[in-house]
């Protein structure tokens, strides 16, 4: 018999265009796990509702999402690709670990708490409890494994947090979920100024996205921070200059690599040179993602079927689990 396989699940808010964060951090390890595990991953729409985007441009930036996914080498016919609304499953599963998650812990969630600085007037539930809708997206399918970015690390530690909980109070239902990066550190993709991460909405200049032109991708590579180099050999090096390295490491060759890397211990190093090298790479990296991004759009049906099968093969799962969730906390009465 075949053996069954290992449940994957994971997900990306439309709240902008993707970018190398998202990439690296997570879709590059949706396109491997497509061969060997049975994925869900889902446009997270009632996420994005969190933070009050402007509604109207909720169905373009849903629809760039897939494409993006797509372009990316997801394979609509090996995962259940689909947008988080359109499986009501969640919100009641949402519902029932909403009572099992305390609001001290959830205040303590480094996200809420970044968020309520960014935007003290949008304090709202949904924005609390945020780590709960996303447990619910998980478990829904009883997935294992959940492939993300460092930035999510804390998230999943609730997650297993709320399983476990469920677990001991009503039975053994869910499998702990783990963030997954097949062994190696979760990944974070640093942003270009040498400040913190590449993102959807902050630091626009410093982040490169899947959408952005050549010239544009050039131009912000070439603004990235750097100084007159080191005046001792083998030196540390400043933190803005191992985000470049770091960045290298996700699209030049090993040989480039190791190049710039011995410039740097001999003090030889230009970094007009590097960023040109790395700008090149990144061009090379892009530009066929956005060009076949741009080619998916534009069939506009062909995105609607493949969101409505994704949604059909997620329905089937997550109504076997609520199934057993009703019937482990006594909810059902027939
Ligand atoms: P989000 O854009 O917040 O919906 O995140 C979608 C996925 O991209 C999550 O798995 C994140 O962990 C991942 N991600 C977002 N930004 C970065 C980054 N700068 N480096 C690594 N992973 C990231």
């Amino acid at each position: 018999m075949e053996k069954k396989k290992d449940i994957v699940m994971s997900g990306i808010r439309p709240t902008g265009f993707l970018h190398l964060g998202n990439y690296f951090g997570a879709i590059s390890n949706y396109v491997k796990m497509q061969e060997e595990f049975n994925c869900f991953f889902m446009v997270a729409d009632l996420h994005s509702l969190t933070t009050h985007p402007d509604t109207k441009e909720l169905k373009a930036n849903v629809y760039r999402v897939l494409a993006e996914n797509i372009a990316c080498g997801l394979d609509p016919d090996k995962v259940a690709l689909y947008c988080q609304s359109h499986l009501s499953e969640t919100a009641e599963l949402y519902l029932y670990l909403n009572m099992m998650a305390y609001k001290g812990e959830l205040e303590k969630t480094t996200t809420f708490k970044d968020k309520v600085r960014l935007n003290p007037e949008n304090v709202n539930a949904g924005l609390l409890t945020y780590p709960v809708l996303q447990t619910a997206d998980i478990i829904l399918h009883r997935a294992k494994y959940v492939p993300v970015g460092k930035d999510q690390e804390q998230h999943l530690e609730m997650a297993r947090t709320f399983t476990n909980r469920f677990n001991h109070r009503y039975g053994e239902v869910f499998p702990e979920p783990v963030a997954f990066n097949y062994n190696q550190k979760l990944v974070k993709v640093p942003s270009l100024d040498g400040e913190g991460k590449m993102s959807k909405s902050e630091s626009q200049l410093a982040t490169l996205y899947l959408a952005d032109s050549d010239d544009m991708i050039i131009k912000k590579v070439m603004k990235a921070k750097t100084d007159s180099g080191p005046s001792e050999k083998n030196a540390p090096k400043p933190d803005y200059i191992e985000n470049i390295f770091t960045l290298m490491n996700l699209v030049c060759t090993p040989a480039t690599i190791q190049h710039f890397e011995d410039d740097y211990n001999n003090c030889s190093i230009r970094y007009g040179d590097l960023k040109k090298q790395l700008a090149c790479d990144m061009v090379n990296f892009i530009a066929p993602i956005r060009n076949k991004v741009d080619a998916i759009l534009k069939d506009e049906d062909g995105l609607k079927q493949i969101m409505k099968k994704g949604a059909e093969k997620a329905n089937i799962s997550a109504a076997e689990t609520m199934k057993q969730v009703r019937k482990a906390m006594g909810l059902n009465y027939f």
